[in-house]
């Protein structure tokens, strides 16, 4: 089909929440490369959002699903589920979970997290402890509870009467933090880099501060790593490199690497309070979505693209300083690994990203001042200095 025919058939009969969209289709995608419907090549530096770890058409993660799609795509969490036994034991071998949750999205992965700290301490005889202290500027998805968690009004003004108790405080800020803390307070949740809002990552500090007040409190830190997580920050989760362990978190976006899953992970002692009957999901965790995650995990090992994700990150962040030395409307470059937000002072970071899209380059913008940069943790150098060249030359301009 041709492009305007599929913009008049979305305009037509799809609801218009995404406003405008870049006027392209990718009908192919290969590695970093992405192909159009008229057959023009795109270089991804946005893995649709923090998704596409391994790139496109991953020949290991394409056979898996393949091959589990011939065996079997589903049969309900009524039965036992040899790939998501096999996934929820990857992820607990990898990280400071002990059990696993599957859920289909981000958003829903979050859910199970605040459902899990409610119960908790309901359990526990705690009935009045169910408030969460999360931050401004923060991005917890789009459901009724995640968009009362989300620190951003645009998201949630619109649904008011929202989901009481949730609490907002300044990124960075451990004394706001603490004052916020009351007797109804179950936990805190954060992203431990904000993704969405612009690449803000928490100081070291911070979180281990964070990490200290919530066990002085007897609330549990709950660490959205939906976009951080999967070794995009050069480490398996975020966390790693400030050395805090949550009692919670979540996963989506890359876990599935473009298969929808998601997954709230926990310490045993907060998971055991959900027993028989307390949560659940008829989609969560089907063989196909865990059969996809497995082979991401594998890839991420067998060509480790976690380091790569380091080393390159390292790299472009290097060169992305060196550009802002020459050109000075670059007035900061944050994040770690290939989480990248490049600050500007110009206010015209949509004209940059649409003249990088012009250019057969995808990048994300937030707002006026942030260009978003997410390339698939496959990433090389010879493609970082493939898109420096081009920023380089649309900076000059
Ligand atoms: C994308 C994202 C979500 C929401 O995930 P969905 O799959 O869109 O529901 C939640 N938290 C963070 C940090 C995210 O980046």
């Amino acid at each position: 089909m041709k492009l305007n025919e599929i913009i008049t058939k979305d305009k037509a009969c799809f609801m218009n929440t995404f406003g405008a969209r870049t006027p392209v289709c990718f009908e192919v995608g290969k590695g970093i490369n992405l192909w159009d419907t008229e057959g023009r090549r795109y270089v991804d530096f946005f893995s649709g959002i923090a998704v596409s770890a391994l790139g496109h058409g991953h020949p290991a993660l394409v056979e898996a699903i393949k091959t589990q799609a011939e065996k079997l795509l589903h049969c309900s969490n009524l039965y036992y589920i040899e790939t998501q036994a096999r996934l929820a034991e990857a992820i607990v071998n990898r990280t400071c979970a002990d059990k696993v949750f599957f859920s289909n999205s981000g958003a829903e992965a979050n859910e199970g997290a605040i459902k899990l700290a409610r119960i908790y301490f309901k359990k526990k005889g705690r009935q009045n402890k169910y408030e969460i202290i999360s931050l401004d500027k923060s991005f917890h998805g789009r459901t009724l509870a995640t968009v009362a968690a989300t620190g951003q009004k645009k998201y949630s003004d619109p649904y008011a009467p929202l989901l009481p108790s949730f609490v907002h405080v300044p990124l960075n800020d451990l004394e706001a933090l603490e004052n916020a803390i009351t007797d109804k307070t179950c936990a805190v949740m954060l992203e431990p880099i904000q993704g969405e809002s612009g690449v803000f990552p928490a100081d070291p500090d911070y979180l281990k501060g964070v990490r200290e007040v919530c066990d002085k409190h007897g609330i549990l830190l709950i660490l959205d790593e939906i976009q951080t997580g999967i070794g995009r920050t050069g480490k398996f989760l975020a966390c790693e490199h400030y050395d805090v362990k949550p009692d919670i978190f979540t996963l989506a976006k890359a876990l599935g690497g473009g298969v929808p899953i998601g997954a709230v992970c926990a310490t045993e002692s907060v998971a055991s309070a959900f027993e028989p009957g307390d949560h659940g999901s008829t989609f969560g965790g089907n063989p196909l979505s865990c059969a996809a995650g497995l082979a991401v995990l594998k890839a991420l090992d067998d060509e480790n693209l976690v380091e790569n994700a380091e080393l390159m990150g390292t790299y472009f962040r290097e060169r992305l300083l060196a550009l802002s030395i020459k050109n000075p409307c670059i007035s900061a470059v944050r994040g770690k690994g290939l989480m990248i937000g490049v600050q500007l002072h110009t206010g015209n970071a949509k004209e940059i990203k649409d003249k990088c899209f012009e250019n057969g380059y995808l990048i994300g913008n937030v707002g006026t001042d942030i260009l978003r940069i997410l390339p698939p943790l496959i990433v090389t150098k010879s493609d970082i200095d493939g898109f420096i060249a081009l920023l380089g030359k649309i900076l000059g301009e």
